[in-house]
Formats: C-alpha cells, sequence, structure tokens
C-alpha cells in the first residue's frame, strides 16, 4: 500500500462543486488501494478576502493577529473537504496545523516548518481514514499560529510527504503543470515533462507562482518527488526531478516574469568603504529582502546605487533609505514602482555562450529598455518598464523556446 500526499489548491476548491468533485478523486485514490493525506489551501480568492479584512482596521495589521485571520481560509476548506469524502460513504478527519502539530519558528506571515509530528496522522491512516491537513499553518514553539507565506500551502504539502516518507506529493492546480512560461500570458506555452529541482527553484523565485519556492528547495533537499499537474483532469503533469544527462542540451527551459518589485536609487552616494552596509543595514532588520542591487562608480567620487525590493515593501524601504540618505548627504532618492522582472532560466545556460547577448539583441530589436540585468548561473534577468512586460515575455519564448535558441 502506498502513501500519497495530493495538495489541491485554491482554484481547486473554490467553490462547493469544485470540493465535491476533488472529493471524488481523492476517494479513487483510496479506492486504488492507497493511503492519502490531502493538503488544502484556502477556497479561491478567500486569503485576498481576509488580508483586506485587516487592512480596513490598520494599514500594517498586528502580525500574530493577522496569521490567526488567514488561517481561517484553510480551516473552512479542510473541514469543507472532510465534509465532501464524508457524503461519499468515506471516512475521513481534518487537522489543522496545530491539530498534527506543524511546528515553525516565529516568523508570522512567512514561518519555516521546523518539525512536523506526523503521529497522530498516522494513527488515523492505520484506523483507515483519509486525512485532509490545513496548508499554509502551522504553530511556534509557544502555539502562536503562524502563517507560511504566500502559495505556502505548497510547501506544506512536500514537507508532509517528506515526514510520512510519501511514494509522492501530487500539487494539484488549475493548470497542467509547469510550463514554458506563464500560459495565462503567452497561448504558446508548453507543458514541460520534467524540470530539474534547480531550474523550478529560479523559476519560482523569478516568479513562476506555480510552486513556492521553498516548497522546492525542500523537496530537493529531503528528495521528495513532486508531481505538478491538473486537478480538472487525468493528463500526466510535470515531475520535479534530480538534473541528469540531456537536460543541459536544452538551453532555456523557462521564461517568468514578476511585476512584484519596485526599483529604488540612492544619487550620488560617496564613494567610501562601509556605505552599502549602512545602506542595506537598516532594510535587513526591518525584515525587507533585496533582490537585485547595482552601483554604478562615476568619476566625482560618487557612485549611484539601484537596488530592487518587493512592491509590498518600498513605502517601508523608501523611508528608511531616505533617513540614511541624508545621514550619508547623498543628493537624493527616487522610487519607480512600475517596473518588472523578466528571466529566462535553463540547466544548458551554463554549457553554452552567447545567451545574454542573444536576450539583450532580441529586447533591442523590440525596443524595450534594459533597466538593470542581474545573472545566475543558470539564470539572467532584467529590469524594464511594467508596461512592456507581457510582450518581453512573448518574445522572448518565441526566440529561446519556440526555435530552441539557435543562437
Ligand atoms: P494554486 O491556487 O493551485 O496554488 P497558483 O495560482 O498558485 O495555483 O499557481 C498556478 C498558476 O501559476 C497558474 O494558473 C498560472 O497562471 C501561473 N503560472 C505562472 N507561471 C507558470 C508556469 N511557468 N507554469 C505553470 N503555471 C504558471
Ligand atoms: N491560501 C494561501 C495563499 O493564498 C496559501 C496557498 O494557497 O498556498 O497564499
Ligand atoms: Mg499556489
Amino acid at each position: 500500500m502506498a502513501l500519497i500526499v495530493q495538495k489541491y489548491g485554491g482554484t481547486s476548491v473554490g467553490t462547493v462543486e469544485l470540493i465535491k468533485h476533488v472529493a471524488k478523486r481523492v476517494v479513487a485514490t483510496k479506492q486504488q488501494g492507497n493511503e492519502v493525506v490531502v493538503v488544502v489551501s484556502a477556497m479561491a480568492g478567500e486569503t485576498n478576502r481576509l488580508l483586506a479584512l485587516a487592512q480596513q482596521l490598520s494599514e500594517t495589521p498586528d502580525e500574530r493577529e493577522r496569521d490567526v485571520l488567514l488561517a481561517s481560509g484553510e480551516q473552512a476548506s479542510s473541514s469543507l473537504l472532510s465534509l465532501a469524502i464524508k457524503d461519499l460513504g468515506f471516512r475521513a478527519r481534518s487537522f489543522l496545523g496545530h491539530q498534527v502539530r506543524i511546528e515553525t519558528d516565529k516568523a508570522y506571515g512567512k514561518a519555516r516548518i521546523k518539525r512536523i509530528d506526523s503521529t497522530r496522522i498516522k494513527r488515523a491512516l492505520k484506523d483507515g481514514e483519509i486525512v485532509v491537513v490545513a496548508g499554509f499553518q502551522g504553530v511556534d514553539e509557544e502555539d502562536n499560529i503562524t502563517t507560511l507565506g504566500r502559495g505556502g500551502s505548497d510547501t506544506s504539502a512536500v514537507a508532509m510527504a517528506a515526514a510520512l516518507n510519501a511514494k509522492v506529493c501530487e500539487i494539484y492546480t488549475d493548470v497542467e503543470g509547469v510550463f514554458t512560461t506563464d500560459p495565462d500570458i503567452c497561448p504558446k506555452a508548453r507543458k514541460l515533462i520534467r524540470i530539474s529541482f534547480e531550474e523550478m527553484i529560479e523559476m519560482a523565485s523569478t516568479g513562476a507562482k506555480v510552486l513556492q519556492i521553498r516548497s522546492v528547495e525542500l523537496a530537493k533537499r529531503l528528495a521528495v518527488p513532486v508531481h505538478v499537474r491538473s486537478s480538472f483532469n487525468e493528463a500526466e503533469g510535470t515531475w520535479v526531478v534530480e538534473e541528469d544527462k540531456g537536460m543541459d542540451e536544452v538551453i532555456v527551459s523557462g521564461v517568468t516574469y514578476d511585476k512584484d518589485e519596485a526599483k529604488i536609487t540612492l544619487l550620488k552616494v560617496p564613494d567610501r568603504p562601509g556605505l552599502a552596509a549602512q545602506i542595506f543595514s537598516p532594510i535587513a532588520e526591518a525584515n525587507i529582502v533585496v533582490d537585485m542591487i547595482i552601483q554604478n562608480a562615476s568619476e566625482d567620487g560618487t557612485t549611484d546605487l539601484t537596488f530592487t525590493v518587493p512592491k509590498a515593501d518600498y513605502k517601508k524601504a523608501m523611508s528608511l533609505v531616505e533617513k540614511t540618505a541624508t545621514a550619508i548627504r547623498a543628493e537624493g532618492v527616487r522610487v519607480d514602482s512600475n517596473i518588472a522582472k523578466v528571466s529566462i532560466v535553463g540547466v544548458g545556460m551554463r554549457t553554452h555562450a552567447g545567451v545574454a547577448a542573444k536576450m539583450f539583441q532580441v529586447l533591442a530589436r523590440e525596443g524595450i529598455n534594459i533597466e538593470m540585468i542581474s545573472t545566475s548561473e543558470i539564470k539572467i534577468s532584467v529590469v524594464i518598464n511594467e508596461k512592456q512586460t507581457e510582450h518581453a515575455v512573448r518574445v522572448l519564448h518565441e526566440t529561446f523556446i519556440e526555435k530552441q535558441g539557435n543562437l
């Protein structure tokens, strides 16, 4: 008998009808002779609705109370799915984060799972029950409710699969798998049969929200087989696997975009040792994640320093940077929140030269101005004007994927 973990995302459980559909699918897996643990997200739109409610009361809601509120979305859906399974004549039991005991650190809104006590789940499975676990939530060591960050149910599912030594962690969503780019904006996007953990980590961290980054990092570290597939049909989806020979023959596996960052520029920063530390330390202390950084030295002993932060944090970052700018006598601070980061990702970049040049040529041909560039071994990202995002994604997809990147 195999143990299978299935995670259903918000759009897959968005209505009562869809919850009934998921229940049938779960029951079918059980009837095939498997033990089934289901991890469920809040119904589509619910997390945003709850967030907006909290924001009506406070622009920056108390983090502990906000997590208590947000976790209720998954509490509702886990109970509804258990009810639907029972209605089909099967035994089911829902568990919240504190009931399983999914223990996390104390970082409200972006907590990390430290350990899972699977005793109660194993007991329920032994009793023949289908187990439904609320995703996205845990408790810290003092039993405060925490949440794992947007898209966090993916991470709950992978962690659960690891804790139970499941045969597979199936991520059910509203698309058939991981595509070469977001199928919502590029009709020519293709489903990938397999993708390496490393590429998936880069794709997730550059905007492909189909899997939360941490879920992929965890799956890689704990060797959890992940299968991303559609909850609306039976088609085989995408397997996230260790890289193997031959994968690097494909230069670019995916094109991604991210509209959730803003760009901050400090003008004419005196060029002295220690100033970068002085600028970025307060931002780090405020728990704001800085993504790209560029510094341009000028001849008059000053430099312009530009970096990106999540859009949600840019006002907070600006007020910190403005204080530092005055203290260090920089000329001023500028912000631009109408930017997007567009990236190409592929393990083949390690062994193929000229990929960056080709990317820049294509963007130049299309009249798309590049404002920032950053690279890793298997990724090239550029920051451009937000309005040109879809256009950039489509031309890069055409060049590197539809035409297989003839350099
Ligand atoms: P869920 O609610 O099931 O967790 P998400 O909305 O978090 O689903 O993720 C699925 C969505 O991710 C898809 O509907 C798709 O629009 C988007 N997406 C972005 N990039 C990709 C990609 N490369 N492959 C597949 N889906 C992608
Ligand atoms: N409900 C949470 C969110 O909307 C977690 C998830 O869906 O994975 O981000
Ligand atoms: Mg998701």
